[in-house]
């Protein structure tokens, strides 16, 4: 990847000196630093995690794993493409020249799976498990008849330079398929659900099992397969219990779970994913090799055990809020992290967020009305923004105010003026211009990669709207 804090720098001293209202060079923010920090945690490796037990990651979109036993290898989740997982292969080939003998899917997301034609060859008898749902996860907006690729895309930045395209969060940011946004974390649905799309090297699976639990021998190795529905309803982890390794695909990475993915194509279950973390720490492993970043090796119940009671903290104080009639907006501050699970960098908010979760939560049991009575006597967009123009004395006024915010660094009263004067006066180019200016400043400073991607491709539309009223 070529992103350096050099790159990064001039694109903001680009959009600052673009800027109307902004004289000053404001500094790299400290979201932006992390991010890049986080990166340095995607360089190409393979990690002996256990004797027979090895781990690349960086190679593809997720981590990829390969069991030696005696006459043969199991492969985990072959990752995310035919050219990068075929990497994948000449390292572990690197290791061993025992033939694959079983392909594991962890569960059906495309950034696992799509790869699989690197390691599986027809006629050779390769197994290839997953559970008896697998690719349950439909895609919603593609049953609507919605366009499934409009909020994927922002969300994952797919559209945005690479100066501005620094983290999906749990992963190297996946490469551009030409003519096409990227094969990064289910943002395409497997083939089953997209014939016109069919993925390159998605094999389906031979063997699926619909128990909780089957014990499994492979070239001489034990292991078992556990449905553990969460970030996906067909997720399954892998158990080693001689070498006592868990597999726990995308139900553990190191960021907080991503339990609403701002894409909006999957519905998940907060009550199932906590209920299959208590179930990986019911196996006491030594070794946690998550879907993504790289496998905890040390610690590795208490990593365990702070995700999962993390994920019930904010699911509880969530549902406790909500009893005593407490908003979403209210509830994100409600149910916030304590501190000794807030600051721990697995449970930051790279991927997934906590804000995420609790509206989600929140909207899952009791739906969209979040109940404010004033919210069930909403006005339209353009009467609101009327109400805020009459307060300030007209829609002039209000666009001199948000210049004013945004001079004086309220870059988000700014954007909340604008955006309500874009509705009095769709042509203003200067209100366009101003929001998204504004934008690209709040998505500079935001940690969340999803938000920030979105942030950041909200943004350019707004500009290329102010271009185009020009
Ligand atoms: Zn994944």
């Amino acid at each position: 990847m070529n992103f350096n804090n050099i790159s990064v720098l001039r694109s903001v001293s680009v959009i600052l000196m673009n800027c109307l209202f902004v004289s000053t060079v404001m500094a790299q923010s400290e979201a932006t630093n992390r991010l890049l920090e986080r990166n340095r945690m995607f360089e190409k490796q393979v990690i002996q995690v256990a004797d027979n037990v090895y781990t690349a990651s960086g190679y593809t979109v997720s981590a990829n794993s390969m069991i030696i036993g005696e006459d043969g290898v199991v492969i985990i989740d072959p990752g995310s493409s035919p050219s990068t997982s075929q990497l994948v292969r000449q390292e572990f080939e690197k290791i061993t020249d025992k033939p694959v003998r079983a392909i594991i899917y962890t569960h059906s997301h495309p950034d696992h799976i799509n790869g699989s034609v690197a390691f599986y060859e027809e006629g050779r008898g390769i197994q290839v498990w997953q559970r008896n749902n697998y690719a349950s996860e439909r895609g919603r907006q593609v049953e609507a008849g919605l366009d499934a690729d409009v909020r994927p895309s922002r969300a994952m930045g797919s559209e945005l330079p690479d100066e501005q395209r620094i983290g999906v969060g749990v992963a190297i940011p996946p490469a551009r398929p030409a003519g096409r946004s990227a094969d990064m974390a289910g943002a395409r649905q497997p083939a089953t659900t997209q014939p016109a799309s069919r993925p390159q090297g998605n094999v389906p699976p031979t063997h699926t099992f619909g128990e909780d639990r089957v014990s499994l021998e492979i070239a001489g190795i034990k292991l078992d397969l556990v449905a553990a529905p969460g970030e996906t309803d067909d997720q399954l982890y892998v158990w080693l219990p001689e070498e006592r390794v868990l597999f726990a695909g995308d139900n553990f990475y190191q960021s907080w779970p991503n339990v609403y993915p701002l894409r909006g194509t999957a519905r998940r279950s907060t009550r199932d994913w906590i209920a299959s973390l208590a179930s990986m720490m019911a196996e006491n492993p030594l070794v946690l090799v998550g879907g993504h970043t790289t496998p905890i090796t040390e610690d590795t119940m208490t990593v365990l055990t702070n995700y999962h009671d993390a994920l019930k903290w904010v699911h509880d104080k969530t549902i406790e809020g909500a009893k005593k009639f407490l908003t979403p907006d209210e509830l994100v501050e409600y149910a916030a992290l304590p501190e000794h699970l807030a600051d721990l960098d697995y449970l930051q908010d790279y991927y997934g967020s906590v804000e995420g979760t609790v509206r989600d939560i929140y909207a899952q049991d009791l739906g969209w009305f979040d109940g404010n009575v004033l919210n069930l006597h909403r006005e339209n967009p353009v009467q609101q923004a009327q109400r805020m123009a009459d307060l300030v004395g007209g829609v002039d006024e209000l666009m001199s105010k948000a210049k004013r915010a945004m001079e004086s660094g309220d870059e988000l009263g700014a954007a909340q003026l604008a955006w309500h004067v874009t509705k009095l006066q769709p042509a203003s180019a200067d209100a366009f211009q101003l929001l998204g200016e504004a934008l690209a400043i709040i998505a500079e400073r935001t940690f969340n990669t999803p938000v920030r991607n979105y942030t950041f491709s909200s943004s350019n539309r707004y500009l290329e709207r102010a271009a185009d009223s020009r």
